[in-house]
């Protein structure tokens, strides 16, 4: 057995993902793509196996279990394909739209769901706030969100995208409960409430982790989202 099947396998394990184990070749053929990938262009600062398998993989697929059946999700700022492509490959019940601001990222990602048969799939290189003041605005179950901003700048571009009743998921790190606290203002004008579940997640040296799980109880109002210049001088 190749040293990524063996550190996914212990990576699944260790963080009470038995469950994706029968998914152990599909993550090994990702983790050969982004390899291979980013010797062309930097796509991610993680590129060993264990780290592949432990910091991106496992670390995403953390998320899976908070997805309804059949949901409609976003995932904003997917860069690499992070939560997405794990997402995809464990939940074929769902359909997910990544969203990134950069197009050469997303053209990895399109290209990694072509080799892994993924077509519930769909990229769009776009910035969260554009897409949230078109169509898509309201429309999605789920919005998912690693390594993109802090809370009140993530709750004003991830919220909008949401249908009322939808669940912002973030992924956040050993501060998720600071953020949390940051963010009663943004939560109040948004229309929301959060609450957040901490864990640790072996990889294989324990690491402090959160997932914040916002739920929208209402229409936005419209004057969100401003634009990004304004979000990040005066975050909510
Ligand atoms: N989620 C991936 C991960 O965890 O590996 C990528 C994280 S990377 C640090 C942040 C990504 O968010 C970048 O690819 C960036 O282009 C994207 N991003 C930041 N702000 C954005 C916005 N307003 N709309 C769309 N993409 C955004």
């Amino acid at each position: 057995m190749s040293a990524f099947r063996i550190y996914m396998q212990q990576a699944l394990a260790e963080n009470g993902l038995e469950d994706y184990l029968a998914h152990i070749e599909a993550f090994a053929i990702l983790a050969g793509l982004l390899q291979e990938q980013n010797k062309k262009m930097n796509i991610t600062a993680i590129t060993d196996d264990e780290g592949i398998a432990r910091k991106h993989i496992a670390d995403s697929l953390v998320a899976a279990a908070e997805l309804a059946p059949g949901a409609n999700v976003a995932d904003v700022g997917c860069g690499g394909g992070f939560p997405t492509l794990p997402l995809a490959i464990a939940r074929k019940d769902i359909a997910i739209t990544a969203i990134d601001s950069t197009a050469k990222k997303l053209a990895f990602v399109a290209e990694a769901a072509t080799r892994l048969k993924l077509p519930h799939i769909t990229v769009l290189p776009a910035r969260a706030e554009t897409i949230a003041r078109g169509p898509l605005r309201g429309s999605f179950d789920a919005v998912t969100a690693r390594a993109v901003a802090a809370l009140p700048v993530l709750l004003e571009l991830c919220v909008p995208l949401l249908r009322t009743g939808g669940k912002l998921i973030a992924l956040k790190g050993k501060n998720g409960a600071e953020e949390l606290a940051a963010s009663g203002a943004a939560l109040e004008k948004l229309g929301c409430t959060a609450v957040i579940k901490e864990y640790t997640l072996f990889s294989p040296e324990p690491q402090g982790r959160s997932l914040v799980i916002v739920t929208k109880k209402g229409t936005t109002p419209a004057e969100y989202p401003r634009d990004y210049a304004k979000i990040i001088k005066k975050p909510l």
